[in-house]
C-alpha cells in the first residue's frame, strides 16, 4: 500500500501534493479554474485509503450536481477500484435523502416521504394562498415561493419567521401566513421540498444528538467540492457533520477532518442562496484551518486563460489572482457574429464538421454553452439537419411535461397515499366525474374529521353534500387506486406504470384524440416506460419508491430554472446516463461548472442575454454574470469559440442585440473574427432598449409557463374516456425480427438487435446512430424499411 500511496502523489505539483497529504486540521483549497481542485480531492480520498488513515465507509464526499458526483466517483474508481461504487460520493440533496430515510423512524417521521419539486411546491403554495384569500396579482405564488425557499436556505422555519417578520409589511405578513399553511400541508402530505431535505436534516441533527453522533462517528473525513456555492443550510449541515467542539458536540472523539475546495470567482448560484462568505470566512469558522493555494492551470491554453483573466479582473473586490499554464499560448479564440440565431448555429455546425475533417477532433470533444435553455432550440434544429449527433444535458424538462407528471403522480400516490398534492392532481385525470365541488366536499370532510385526504375519499359517503353520482365516481377511483397499489406491490415499477397507463384510461384518452400533440404525449409516455425499464435493468433490486426518488433527484441540482422543453429523446439519452461516445454536448453555463472539453463554443454573447438584462441595473448581478462568463471560458482546453447573433427571435419577436460587454473585455488581439457584426462590442455595461423584453419573469424556479398550476390541467380537446380499463390499444403492434432495418420518427434509421416479450408487451432493442434504445413497440413510432 505504501507503493500505491506514493503512486497517488506522482505528477502532482508541490502544493497539490501538500493538499493530498495534509492531516490534522481543517483544510481549505482555494484556486482558480482548472488548477486541479477536484483532482486533488479525488487523489486525497484515494490517499487516505491507501495509507490506512481511513476506510471507504468513513468518507463522505459532496459535490454540487449529480453529474459532478458521477464524475468524481469515476475518477476515484480509476484510482482505487470497485470499492468506489459503495462510497458516499453524492450531492448534498442525495446525502440528506439517504440520511432522512434511514433515520425517519427514530425521529417520528414517515420514511416514505415524497419529494416535491418546485412545480409541486408552487401548486401547493397557490392552494394555500387561495385559501387565505390573498390577491395572486399583488403577491404572486412565485414570489412567495422564492421567499419561503430563501428562508429555508437560511434555516428560518415558519414559526421563527412569524415571530420575527415585520408584520406591518403586507408582503411579509402574506409570506408568514402562507409559510405556516404550506408547512402544515407539507407535513400532512408527508412531503418535503428540496430545501427541506437539507434544512430538516440539520434540524434533526440538532434535535436528536444521538442521531448526529452516529454520523459523526461514522464520517471521519468530509470533503466538499465547489464550496463557494454552498448556502447557509448546507454550511450548517457540514458543520453539524464535522462536530465542532463546543457546538453540541459532546463526543469523546475529535471532529471529522474537513476538506473544502472552491473558487470565489466561480460562485454562480447566488439566486439559490449561495453565499461566498462561506469560503471567505472559512479560516474564521474553523480557526485551526490550513489554506493551500493552487495557481498552475493544467486545463487550458494561455490564450484562453488570458481571456478569462481579463474578464474576471473587471469584478470589484476580489483578490487578484492570475492563472498560468506551462502549456503555451495555443490557438487564437475564434469569433463569429451570425446574422441571426440560425446563422450562428449553422456556423457552429460547420466548424464542428471542419474540426472533424481537418483537426481530427470528434463531436464528443465539443461542448456548446448558452445562457438560457431557450437558446438550445435553434442549435438543435441545425444539428439535427446536418446529422451531427448531440445530447442536451440537464433534461428536467421531460419530467415537467404534463403527461409525465400525471403518470408519476399516480406512481407517487401508490407509494405514499398521503401525498395530497399528487392525489388531487390525478383525482379527475383523466376525467372521471369527480369535479371541483366533489373535491372540495371531500377536502371538507378531511378537515372536519382531521383525517388524510385519501382516508376521506374512503369515507366519501360522509362527505357533506356529495351527489350520488360523484360518490360512485369516488368509490370507483378508490377501487382503482387499490387495484393499482396491488400491482405496484406485487410486480416491479414498470408493471406498475403500465398498469397505471392502461387501467386509468389515460393512454386510451390520448390515443382516441385527434390532437397531434396528444400523439407526442403517447410517445413521451412510451419513453417513460423505457426509462423505468432501463432503471430496472440497472437496479434489479430497486423498488418503485427508489425509482421515484431517483427521478426527483435528477430533476434537482442538474436542472436550471427556465429550462425549456427538451424532446423526449434527448432526455431519455440524458437519463440513460450512458455517456454515449462521440456526441456534441449542449448545456447551460450553470450546468457546465466543474467540467472541461477540448472545444468549447460560448454562444449568445449578447448584451441583455448574457449578461442577462437584470444585471443592467444591479452591479451584484453583473458581477455574478461575469463569474458565469469566467466559468464558461475556463471550460475550454484547446479551442474556444465566442459567438453571437445580431438578430434573435425571442418570445415570438425579433430582437436586435448588441455585443455582450464581456466580448469587449477580452483583449481583441486574442480573437480572430470569422465574421464581425455591424456594431463593435459594447464597453462598460450600456444596454440597448431593444433587448428589454428579457425580464426577470422567465428566470424563477419552476417552468415559467405556469404549467402544473390551475385546476388539474385537464386536456380540454381530448374526448373523455368514460370507462376505466375497457379500452384496447388502437395501434397494431408491428412485428420485427433481429437484424431488421427500421425507421423511427425521432431516432432515424436503426437495426433491431433483440426482441423481447410478446403481443402488447413486445420490446425491441434497436441500435440507432444516437445509441441503443429499448422501445415498447406498441407505442413506438417505428416502421420497417
Ligand atoms: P474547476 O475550477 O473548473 O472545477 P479544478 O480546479 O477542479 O477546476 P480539475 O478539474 O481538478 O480542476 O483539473 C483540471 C484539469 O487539469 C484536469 O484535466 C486534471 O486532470 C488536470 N490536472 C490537474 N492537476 C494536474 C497535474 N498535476 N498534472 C497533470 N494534469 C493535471
Ligand atoms: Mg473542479
Amino acid at each position: 500500500d505504501e507503493a500505491r500511496a506514493a503512486d497517488l502523489l506522482q505528477g502532482l505539483n508541490p502544493q497539490q501534493e501538500e493538499a493530498v497529504k495534509h492531516g490534522g486540521s481543517p483544510l481549505l483549497i482555494v484556486a482558480g479554474a482548472g488548477s486541479g481542485k477536484t483532482r486533488v480531492l479525488s487523489h486525497r480520498i484515494a490517499y487516505l485509503m491507501a495509507t490506512g488513515r481511513s476506510n471507504p465507509g468513513q468518507i463522505l464526499a459532496i459535490t454540487f450536481t449529480n453529474k459532478a458526483a458521477a464524475e468524481m466517483r469515476e475518477r476515484i474508481e480509476a484510482l482505487v477500484g470497485g470499492v468506489a461504487k459503495t462510497m458516499w460520493i453524492s450531492t448534498f440533496h442525495s446525502s440528506c435523502v439517504r440520511i432522512l430515510r434511514r433515520e425517519a423512524k427514530s425521529v417520528g417521521m414517515n420514511s416514505n416521504f415524497s419529494i416535491y419539486d418546485s412545480a409541486d411546491s408552487l401548486r401547493l403554495i397557490t392552494l394555500v394562498a387561495k385559501g387565505l384569500d390573498l390577491d395572486p396579482k399583488r403577491f404572486t405564488p412565485k414570489m412567495i415561493m422564492h421567499k419561503i425557499s430563501a428562508l429555508k436556505n437560511e434555516l428560518i422555519d415558519d414559526e421563527t419567521f412569524a415571530a420575527t417578520a415585520n408584520l406591518s409589511d403586507p408582503f411579509e405578513q402574506a409570506v408568514a401566513d402562507v409559510y405556516r399553511g404550506y408547512t402544515e400541508r407539507m407535513r400532512s402530505a408527508n412531503a418535503m421540498d428540496f430545501d427541506d431535505l437539507i434544512a430538516q436534516t440539520v434540524y434533526m441533527f440538532r434535535a436528536f444528538p444521538g442521531v448526529a453522533e452516529y454520523y459523526r462517528r461514522r464520517f471521519r473525513h468530509i470533503l466538499v467540492d465547489e464550496y463557494q456555492d454552498t448556502n447557509h443550510a448546507q454550511y450548517a449541515l457540514v458543520r453539524e457533520l464535522v462536530g465542532v467542539p463546543g457546538e453540541g458536540n459532546t463526543l469523546d472523539i475529535p471532529p471529522a477532518e474537513l476538506t473544502v475546495v472552491g473558487d470565489s470567482d466561480q460562485s454562480i448560484y447566488a439566486f439559490r442562496g449561495a453565499d461566498v462568505r462561506n469560503i471567505n470566512d472559512f479560516e474564521k469558522d474553523y480557526p485551526a484551518a490550513r489554506t493551500i493555494l493552487l495557481e498552475q492551470n493544467y486545463r487550458s491554453t494561455q490564450t484562453i486563460l488570458n481571456a478569462a483573466n481579463a474578464v474576471i479582473s473587471r469584478n470589484p473586490n476580489r483578490p487578484e489572482k492570475r492563472l498560468w499554464t506551462a502549456e503555451g499560448s495555443g490557438e487564437k479564440i475564434i469569433g463569429y457574429v451570425g446574422e441571426n440565431e440560425h446563422d450562428e448555429a449553422r456556423f457552429i455546425a460547420e466548424e464542428i464538421d471542419r474540426l472533424q475533417d481537418e483537426e481530427n477532433l470528434r463531436p464528443g470533444d465539443v461542448a456548446v454553452f448558452y445562457r438560457t435553455n431557450a437558446q438550445s432550440r435553434s442549435l438543435e434544429d441545425v444539428l439535427v439537419r446536418v446529422g451531427l449527433p448531440y445530447k442536451v444535458v440537464g433534461g428536467t424538462r421531460f419530467y415537467e411535461r404534463k403527461e409525465i407528471k400525471d403518470a408519476l403522480a399516480y406512481l407517487r400516490v401508490l407509494v405514499n397515499a398521503d401525498d395530497v398534492v399528487n392525489l388531487r392532481r390525478i383525482l379527475n385525470e383523466p376525467k372521471r366525474g369527480i369535479g371541483d365541488r366533489a373535491e372540495y366536499s371531500v377536502a371538507a370532510l378531511a378537515e372536519r374529521e382531521r383525517i388524510s385526504f385519501m382516508a376521506a375519499l374512503r369515507r366519501a359517503e360522509e362527505a357533506p353534500g356529495l351527489a350520488t353520482r360523484s360518490l360512485n365516481a369516488v368509490n370507483g377511483f378508490v377501487k382503482l387506486i387499490d387495484d393499482l397499489a396491488e400491482v405496484a406491490a406485487g410486480s416491479g415499477a414498470s408493471a406498475a406504470l403500465e398498469a397505471v397507463l392502461e387501467q386509468t384510461g389515460y393512454l386510451a384518452q390520448l390515443r382516441s384524440s385527434n390532437d397531434p400533440q396528444d400523439e407526442s404525449r403517447v410517445e413521451n409516455l412510451a419513453e417513460l416506460v423505457a426509462v423505468v425499464r432501463e432503471y430496472e435493468k440497472d437496479n434489479p433490486e430497486g423498488s418503485l419508491g427508489e425509482f421515484l426518488e431517483q427521478v426527483s433527484l435528477v430533476a434537482d441540482a442538474d436542472s436550471i430554472p427556465d429550462a425549456p422543453e427538451g424532446s423526449a429523446e434527448e432526455v431519455a439519452a440524458a437519463v440513460e446516463e450512458s455517456r454515449q461516445q462521440g456526441v456534441v454536448t449542449l448545456m447551460t453555463l450553470h450546468t457546465a461548472k466543474g467540467l472541461e472539453f477540448p472545444v468549447v463554443f460560448l454562444t449568445g454573447l449578447e448584451q441583455g442575454l448574457f449578461p442577462h438584462q437584470r444585471s443592467a441595473t444591479d452591479p451584484a448581478e453583473l458581477a455574478e454574470e461575469r463569474r458565469l462568463a469566467y466559468v464558461g471560458l475556463t471550460r475550454a482546453r484547446k479551442r474556444l469559440y465566442i459567438t453571437r447573433s445580431e438578430v434573435r427571435s425571442m418570445w415570438g419577436q425579433s430582437q436586435y442585440n448588441p455585443a455582450s460587454q464581456f466580448v469587449g473585455e477580452i483583449p481583441q488581439e486574442l480573437i480572430q473574427w470569422k465574421r464581425e457584426g455591424m456594431d463593435r462590442p459594447t464597453w462598460g455595461g450600456s444596454t440597448s432598449a431593444g433587448s428589454s423584453r428579457y425580464g426577470g419573469s422567465h428566470w424563477g424556479a419552476g417552468s415559467g409557463t405556469g404549467s402544473g398550476m390551475g385546476a388539474g390541467g385537464n386536456i380540454s380537446a381530448a374526448p373523455v374516456a368514460k370507462a376505466i380499463g375497457r379500452v384496447q390499444p388502437q395501434k397494431e403492434v408491428i412485428s420485427v425480427g433481429v437484424g431488421d432495418k427500421v425507421n423511427h420518427t425521432s431516432f432515424g434509421h436503426g437495426t433491431v438487435l433483440a426482441v423481447e416479450g410478446t403481443g402488447d408487451k413486445t420490446v425491441a432493442k434497436v441500435k440507432f446512430d444516437v445509441g441503443e434504445k429499448r422501445l415498447l413497440l406498441r407505442y413506438a413510432p417505428l416502421t420497417k424499411e
